[in-house]
This record gives structure tokens, sequence and C-alpha cells, in this order.
């Protein structure tokens, strides 16, 4: 029997469906979702969902009719608790099982948890679903202060949306740079000092040694730096754990992630895994990677429905990254990494620029603040493996987006 099953309905496993159709599959697909809602956008979450003083609207990722004119079996609420690659079946919760002929695991991440002392006081909440920033949303309304643990993007995009209703917001960060996993310094220096002339209190080289509370509710966040800070709300953004406990128990190779090859598969021929849960070897990064981004888990829908309908390539798309944290648009071009040589174009002090950054004299990555021009270009150029020298990102008579348009050199 031919039944293509998803499990996971977030970014991945709806483009998926998408791109499945697009290639002419005409086969059964399941697509099984433990969250009740229909399949909705996570990006605005952390941004204009919060930032919005009335009802705010989730953005679904597709209409109804979607599902519909797609003939999906698409399960809501149900979750998926075993693989077994025997007999080609996942059980769900509810003691049912569903045969699959491929199976794809598009299951996600889930947000890592702090363990310290005080940590299960009322009050501290997470950042992954539209259930948590309904009741994160809900309690914005009454809040007066908010302590943020962790300067990454989610964390620093709730300071910003906090920030825009008003509130009293202390941001904790143990790193010495915001956002150090994914920016170049220059970058987390420009934002930690707009967070601040936003009225962000943010502290930087303080982890959290323990909550204190009154009456079970969250009243004091206490920093490994021995300092307190008042708090009758806590959001916790200290990163993810991609979520694969259905593919460790089913015996498939598991670090950092599902463990696939450059096609999206997994060990298993019939079974594939793709964006935030799949660790996959990156072409762009010269080394096995797990990215969390809807660009990732988009491309990486369209790459597995490819490789599923019979025409398997080596997935080898440029990532990018956006971040939106109050009037400041962040895009990321490529994958920054420690140690990259920077240049730095156009004026900060203008709030447009944009971060070069070289790896072996080679262009690896743009960041871009408000500037979507130059984000567009390093796109290009990079997505083709072009580059430019470090004296071309340093003259700033060097016209950056008409070099990009130029023709590539054929290869002989
Ligand atoms: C608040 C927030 C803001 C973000 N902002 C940005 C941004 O600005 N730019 C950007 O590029 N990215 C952003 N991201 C990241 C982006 O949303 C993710 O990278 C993307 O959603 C990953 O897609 P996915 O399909 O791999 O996982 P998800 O979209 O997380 O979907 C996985 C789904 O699988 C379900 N699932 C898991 N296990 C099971 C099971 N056993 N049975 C049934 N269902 C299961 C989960 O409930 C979930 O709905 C943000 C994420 C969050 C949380």
């Amino acid at each position: 029997m031919e039944n293509i099953v998803i499990v996971g309905n977030g970014q991945a496993g709806v483009q998926l469906v998408d791109s499945l159709r697009a290639e002419g599959y005409a086969g059964k697909i399941t697509l099984l979702g433990e969250e009740n809602q229909l399949p909705y956008q996570r990006p605005p979450l952390s941004k204009d969902y919060l930032a919005a003083g009335s009802q705010p609207q989730s953005l679904p990722l597709r209409a109804a009719s979607f599902y519909r004119d797609n003939t999906v079996d698409s399960r809501l609420g149900v979750q998926v608790i075993a693989v077994d690659r025997r007999t080609r079946t996942v059980r769900l919760g509810d003691g049912s099982e569903v045969e699959y002929s491929k199976l794809v695991l598009a299951t996600g991440a889930a947000n890592r948890e702090l363990t310290v002392p005080g940590s299960d006081l009322a009050g501290i909440h997470g950042l992954r679903t539209l259930a948590d920033a309904e009741v994160v949303h809900a309690r914005l309304d009454t809040v007066r202060s908010i302590v943020v643990v962790g300067a990454g993007f989610i964390g620093l995009e709730f300071a910003a949306a906090a920030r825009q209703r008003g509130i009293d917001v202390t941001v904790l960060e143990f790193a010495d740079r915001p956002m150090g996993r994914a920016v170049s310094p220059a970058i987390s220096e420009y934002f930690a000092d707009a967070h601040r002339r936003a009225g962000v209190n943010l502290q930087l080289g303080d982890g959290i040694a323990s909550f204190e509370g009154r009456n079970g509710h969250v009243t004091t966040v206490v920093g490994t730096t021995g300092r307190s800070y008042p708090a009758d709300f806590v959001l916790v953004g200290i990163g993810v754990e991609p979520r694969t406990e259905l593919a460790s128990a089913a015996g498939l190779p598991v670090q950092n992630g599902i463990t696939v090859d450059a096609a999206m598969c997994t060990m298993d021929p019939d079974i594939f895994a793709l964006g935030d849960c799949a660790n996959y070897p990156n072409r762009h990064a010269g080394a096995r990677t797990r990215l969390e981004s809807v660009q990732n888990a988009t491309d990486q829908a369209r790459h597995t429905a490819k490789a599923i309908v019979g025409e398997a390539e080596e997935y080898a798309v440029l990532p990018w990254f956006w971040s939106q944290q109050g009037n400041l648009k962040l895009q990321i071009a490529g994958l920054v990494r420690p140690g990259d040589q920077t240049i730095v174009r156009g004026e900060p002090a203008t709030g447009k620029f944009s971060v070069f950054c070289f790896r072996d004299g080679e262009l690896a990555a743009v960041e871009s603040v408000n500037q979507p021009a130059d984000h567009m270009a390093a796109r290009r150029l990079l997505g083709q493996r072009r580059s430019l020298s470090t004296a071309q990102a340093r003259d700033p008579e060097f016209d950056f987006r008409n070099y990009s348009k130029l023709q590539p050199a054929v290869a002989g």
C-alpha cells in the first residue's frame, strides 16, 4: 500500500505536502500533528503577535482548503509515539496504527528547559507554540517587570516586542555578547547598543543561579554573579533540542538531530528527516549541521519531495535567516562562524549597513541590517558560490548589488 506518512505538520511537514503534489505524486499522504490548531507560522509569535496590544491573530501556513484540495489525510491533535520499521507502521497515542510506504520525520524541536532551583514556579514561560504565545500575550497586559533568560533571537525579539508595549525588560545572557552562536561580534555589538537605547536592561556575563518566589509565583531572578532582578514574569529562551526520540527508539542514528544523508534520507531508505530535527551534510558549512529556520525547513521539504519521487540529488541550498527585533530587520545569508574576518559596509549609525564575513579569503556570509537589497545580492552571489575580494568589500565605491547580478563565468 502506498502512503507517505509525515510526522509533524509544521513548516517542513506542510511544505512537503505541497511539494510532493507539485512533483506529481498522486498517492496517499497522511499528515500527523500533535497540536490541535491548523498548522501556523511560528516567526510572528515572538514578534508582531506579542507586540499587538489587542487580540492578535495567528497566521496559518496554508488555508484550510489546502488540505482538502490536495486530498491529504490531515489529522490534528494526534501524537505519534512509536515507529516500527519491521512492520512499517507508526503507532499513535490513541493506540491506533498507520502503515507507511515512506515515512518522513518533521518533528521540529522543543525548547531547552532550565533546571535551576525555582524553575517550577508559576510565571516562568517558554515560547514555541501558539498555545505558549496565547498565554504569554495574555500575561503581558498585567506584568510590570520581565526578565528574559537568553539573548538569542527569540529572547531579543520578545524583549523588543515587550518594550514596544512599554514593559520593563531585563535580559540576562550568560555569554559576553548577544546572539553569539549565530552572528559576528559587529552585529552583536550593534544590537546590544540598540536594545539598550530602546530601554532594555541587557546584562551580559550573567547566567541564572535560581528563581525565588512568593505564594508559588516567581518574584526574583538571581544571577550567577549574585545579582538579583525583580520579575513577575520570566521568558526562557535558551535554545532548543531537536525532537529525535522517535528516531532513536527506532534504532536510527542520532547526533544533534536525526542523521540524514545529502538527500535527507536516514540510514533506513524508507525514512527521511528534515527541518529543525535533522542533521545533514551542509556543503556551505563544510560540515554536518542542524539548522533552525523557515528557509531550511522549506527548502529541505522541496528537496525531500524530489528525493521521494525519485530524483535524489545532493542538498546544497544556501542557508539564510532573518530576525525582526523592534524596527531592526536582521537578514543573514550564509553561515557566520567565530573567527570570520569581518568588513562593515555602510554606516551603522544610520541604522542601515551590512557586515561581510570572509573565511580563508572567500566570502562566507553577509549580515544585513535594514538593507534588504544587500541581502538579496548576497544570496545571489553566495548561492552561485561566487566571492569578491576583501579589497572590493572595503571599497565604498564598489557596487556590490550590480556585481552580484553579473553572470558567473562558465567553467571550462
Ligand atoms: C517563536 C519563534 C520564532 C521564530 N522566528 C523565526 C524567524 O524569524 N525566522 C526563521 O527563519 N525561523 C524562525 N523560527 C524557527 C522556525 O519557526 C523553525 O525553524 C521552523 O518552524 C522549523 O520547521 P519544522 O517543520 O522543522 O518544525 P516545526 O515548525 O516546529 O514543526 C514540527 C511539528 O511537529 C510536531 N510534532 C513533533 N513530534 C510529533 C509527534 N511525535 N507526533 C505528532 N506531531 C509531532 C510539533 O508539535 C510541531 O508542530 C522561529 C521559531 C519560533 C518558535
